[in-house]
């Protein structure tokens, strides 16, 4: 499972449609204080789910809607969406056969949000799915941060079960047993 490619619009600092290619092997961003190389990131966790706007760096979930700035008026919707090759068939689902995997979501004012699975309308909670297990989600391992190491050796005997867990393969299941039961 790789990132192919990001696709921004409206997203924070991105206003106009941007496309962000990740080549095979290692891609590093780079530019000066306060260009959006943050922002990519925070992008990444948002489509994934991220549903708290302090993990994102906002006192609300519409504050990732583009603001506006000097000359640009702001805007009313943001959308991101991630390609990801599956050749490995990593991801799993109703998708596990496709190759390419798009994941999209789209937040206007209001705060409604809309996700899509390569281009069909879904819930929050069959992008989470998909992603349980692999290492990647908005709170995974699979996104190492500024201060991440130092939280997880300082972390309760609890917290770290959870990486743990994930590490392992085993929290989707976990996750499934909770759904189970509160049925
Ligand atoms: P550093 O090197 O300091 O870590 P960075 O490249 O990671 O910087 P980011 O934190 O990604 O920078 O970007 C911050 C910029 O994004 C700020 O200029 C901020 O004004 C802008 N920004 C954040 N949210 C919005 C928004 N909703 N609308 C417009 N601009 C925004
Ligand atoms: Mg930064």
């Amino acid at each position: 499972m790789r990132l192919k490619y990001i696709k921004l619009a409206g997203f924070k600092s991105f206003v106009d449609p941007t496309k962000v290619p990740f080549e095979q092997q290692m891609t590093a961003i780079v530019g000066p204080n306060g260009c959006g190389k943050s922002n990519i990131i925070d992008a990444v966790r948002w489509v994934l789910g991220e549903s708290s706007a302090k993990h994102l760096r906002g006192d609300a979930m519409t504050d990732v809607i583009f603001n506006g700035a000097a000359s640009r008026k702001p805007v009313g919707q943001a959308s991101v969406e991630l390609m990801f090759d599956n050749m490995s068939g990593r991801l799993q689902g109703s998708l596990a056969n496709r190759n390419e995997i798009s994941v999209r979501r789209l937040v206007n004012r209001d705060g409604q949000n809309s996700y899509y699975l390569n281009g069909s309308k879904c819930r929050r909670r069959d992008i989470t799915d998909i992603f349980l297990g692999t290492g990647l989600g908005p709170r995974s391992y699979g996104i190492i941060e500024q201060g991440t190491i130092s939280r997880l050796i300082e972390s309760k005997p609890q917290e770290l079960r959870v990486f743990i867990e994930e590490a392992a393969g085993i929290s989707k299941y976990k996750e499934r047993r909770r759904d189970t039961e509160n049925r």
